[in-house]
């Protein structure tokens, strides 16, 4: 079975499910946190228009490269769109999860992409509540997510708990 994603190498959505239903029963089991950092790249539809689609391609594989060198290797990358992307943490607390947001948000539009320059992302941080369904649990960084893209985009917004 196939579980990353042809062009960026990462996780797939279909493993990305796997994956965090896997991982809800182990942090329920054991009591310990999961966190989720959901991702989107800002106008993305801009860059393919400006600079073309492979240039479009080229960020979305630089992107993954650049965050899979600053996350540790329990922290699971995987792309579920065409330009949105998760990072599961296992085992790591609200407070942290954002600081690494926080710290990926940083690296991303401080370091300017081979052709096009400056490239952004709008995070969403949320810690999975106890009983909370994978559903509801994944709709909650995801709201996150839109409302930094609604406030500006370029920013990290946590999830109401
Ligand atoms: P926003 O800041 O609101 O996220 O705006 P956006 O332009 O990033 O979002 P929108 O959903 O309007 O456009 C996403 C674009 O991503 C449209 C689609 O053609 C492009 N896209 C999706 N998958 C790929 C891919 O694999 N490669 C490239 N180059 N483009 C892709
Ligand atoms: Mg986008
Ligand atoms: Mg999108």
């Amino acid at each position: 079975m196939n579980i990353t994603d042809h062009l960026t190498g990462v996780y797939n959505r279909r493993y990305f499910e796997e994956l965090m239903e896997r991982l809800l029963i182990e942090a329920s089991a054991q009591y310990r946190p999961l966190s989720l950092i959901m991702f989107d790249v800002d106008h993305f539809k801009h860059i393919n228009d400006r600079w073309g689609h492979q240039c479009g391609d080229d960020v979305l594989k630089t992107l993954c490269t650049r965050i899979r060198s600053a996350t540790r290797k329990t922290d699971l990358l995987c792309r579920t769109g065409g330009e949105e992307f998760a990072l599961i943490c296992p085992d790591t607390e609200l407070n942290d999860t954002r600081l690494l947001a926080e710290k990926l948000r940083a690296l991303i539009s401080t370091q300017p992409f081979d052709e096009i320059g400056q490239a952004t992302c709008s995070f969403g941080v949320a810690t999975w509540i106890p009983s909370e369904s994978f559903d509801a649990f994944i709709r909650r960084a995801d709201t996150a997510m839109y409302s930094a893209k609604s406030n500006g985009r370029d920013q990290v917004q946590v999830a109401d708990t």
